[in-house]
């Protein structure tokens, strides 16, 4: 089989190394190797979709399954009261660097 060419891509195939902390049919989600919160997760779709920008209404539900598998993480891990952030980065002004739809889940320190 060709080697899926995106870097998400691979580590949702297990082709590239990640810690998974969380899967399903729709997600996976691991950490950030470079994490800017004493949490950092980064919640994938394991269907390739560049980002916010190129969504369409077939995206829906997989949209929202992402915000619940936020939820589900904050709650496993503790965080459902203190809270925690979900960021999502869209294109070069909004600092997106891979190019494959991701929810950054940050907890443990306050946001600014
Ligand atoms: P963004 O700027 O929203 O595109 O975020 C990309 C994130 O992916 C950054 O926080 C990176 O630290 C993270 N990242 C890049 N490569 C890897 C990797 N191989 N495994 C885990 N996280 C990664
Ligand atoms: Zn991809």
């Amino acid at each position: 089989m060709p080697e899926a060419p995106c870097l998400f891509c691979r580590i949702a195939a297990r082709e590239s190394p990640a810690e998974i902390e969380y899967e399903d049919d729709l997600v996976v989600a691991f950490k950030d190797i470079y994490p800017k919160a004493p949490i950092h997760l980064l919640i994938v779709p394991k269907r390739h979709i560049e980002s916010v920008a190129t969504l369409t209404p077939d995206d829906r539900t997989l949209v929202g399954h992402c915000f619940l598998v936020a939820r589900r993480i904050g709650e496993s891990k503790g965080f459902a009261e203190r809270g925690y952030r979900v960021n999502v980065n869209c294109g070069p002004e909004g600092g997106q660097v891979v190019y494959h739809l991701h929810f950054h889940f940050l907890a443990g320190r306050r946001g600014g």
